[in-house]
């Protein structure tokens, strides 16, 4: 198979997701068969080395990809070894984590600011503020 990396990573990350919902589901005995049957297709698609990579560690209880940051990866916060970071961003290889066993992912750059300060509405234990019309009022016909 000679497919990009890229791509089949994308499909392992959403094989993940796709499994974290059908066990949610399976725990609210929602009917599951359109799931299976996504997973299913999903996994057609995945190189056998990679999936019995990411059934390893599913069965292990593990999240079986990791997005790397700053060159660490997110699923044990370990720096990566030297070379897979350059490796992963050429796309050269799938690369997995030397310290967790992951297979790492470079996320797409998020829409938002991640260093944006949080909006903090401001305490609101002052007292409702007065209608203050009838003296705007009389104020409105002293200065006219
Ligand atoms: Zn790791």
């Amino acid at each position: 198979m000679n497919e990009p990396t890229g791509k089949t990573l994308k499909r392992i990350v959403e094989l993940h997701s796709l499994e974290d919902i059908l066990n949610t589901f399976s725990q609210q005995k929602v009917k599951t068969s359109e799931v299976t049957a996504q997973i299913e297709a999903l996994r057609a698609q995945i190189p056998a080395k990679m999936l019995r990579q990411h059934d390893h560690l599913r069965l292990r209880g593990k999240r079986s990809v990791a997005e790397v940051r700053n060159g660490v990866c997110s699923g044990c916060h370990m720096q990566l070894a030297t070379g897979v970071l350059p490796a992963l961003l050429r796309g050269a290889a799938l690369q997995t984590c030397d310290h967790c066993g992951r297979l790492l992912y470079i996320a797409p750059p998020s829409p938002q600011p991640t260093d944006a300060p949080l909006v903090q509405p401001p305490a609101t234990d002052a007292k409702p503020a007065k209608p203050a019309k009838s003296r705007a009022r009389k104020k409105d016909l002293v200065a006219a």
